[in-house]
């Protein structure tokens, strides 16, 4: 099973006095290649679909599949690999590190895995995919706040990953700019057959996903 499957994932929040529905029986497939966009107000639960989605936090109930892999039944030291291998982030504003160039944002996640594992894409390649070939050597503060995102972008595409999850990539960008991004977010995964899962409040961009849900109180439903 490619791609990422989630089936009847629950997830509480809190103590056993207060307690939030933060998931509440959510069931998501997004297939290689596509991009799924989740909007929904604040507090709805789409944060919390991003960290079980990433192996970041574990249900209380349901299954979630990357790439085949069952992580809410594996290990800790399974969920990291997986992570690693698998799993790629894009934040909010990039989360580029000031001190790295372009082109060693991309040199870092590649860094960190044993030499068997880097059958990531070719840095270089991947910038001149987002249109940064030519800015390679610049650092975040020389870099507009879309070219950081492009940056980001590539950085979680570089390891190579089956699923993309994607946290609020337009909001520190204007209008045309948001565009941009997520039309390269849409042709990224198509290109690299990777399930992209996007989290918005931008209802501007949600005409270049392939499919639109909207999460209400943990709740998620297909959105028409
Ligand atoms: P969204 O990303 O849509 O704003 P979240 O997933 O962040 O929603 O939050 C869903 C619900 O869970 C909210 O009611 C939020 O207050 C609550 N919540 C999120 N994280 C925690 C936490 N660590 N402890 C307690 N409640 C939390
Ligand atoms: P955008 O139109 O994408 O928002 P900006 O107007 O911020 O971009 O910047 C326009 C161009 O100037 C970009 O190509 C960017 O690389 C470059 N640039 C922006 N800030 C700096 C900087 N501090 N040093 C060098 N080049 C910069």
């Amino acid at each position: 099973r490619p791609g990422l499957h989630m089936e009847g994932v629950c997830l509480q929040h809190g103590d056993g006095t207060e307690t939030v529905q933060a998931l509440d029986n959510v069931d998501l497939v997004v297939r290689p290649g596509e991009l799924a966009a989740i909007v929904g107000p604040s507090g709805a639960g789409k944060s919390s679909l991003l960290a079980v989605a990433g192996g970041l936090a574990r249900p209380d109930r349901g299954t979630v599949t990357v790439a085949g892999i069952d992580i809410t039944a594996a290990s800790a030291r399974t969920r990291a690999k997986l992570r690693r291998e698998h799993i790629g982030f894009v934040f909010q504003s990039g989360n580029l590190v000031p001190a790295l160039t372009a082109l060693d944002q991309l040199r870092l996640p590649l860094r960190f895995r044993p030499r068997r594992e880097r059958s990531g894409r070719s840095a270089l390649a991947l910038l001149e995919d987002v249109g940064m070939a030519d800015k390679a050597d610049r650092y975040p503060h020389q870099m507009s706040g879309g070219e950081r995102q492009r940056v980001g972008i590539a950085r979680a595409l570089v390891t190579g990953p089956s699923v993309l999850l994607v946290d609020e990539p337009t909001a520190a960008l204007d209008r045309a700019r948001s565009h941009d991004i997520v039309r390269l977010l849409a042709r990224e995964a198509r290109q690299h057959h990777v399930a992209a899962v996007m989290v918005t409040h931008d209802h501007d961009v949600l005409e270049h996903c392939d499919t639109v849900y909207e999460m209400i109180d943990g709740r998620l439903a297909a959105l028409g």
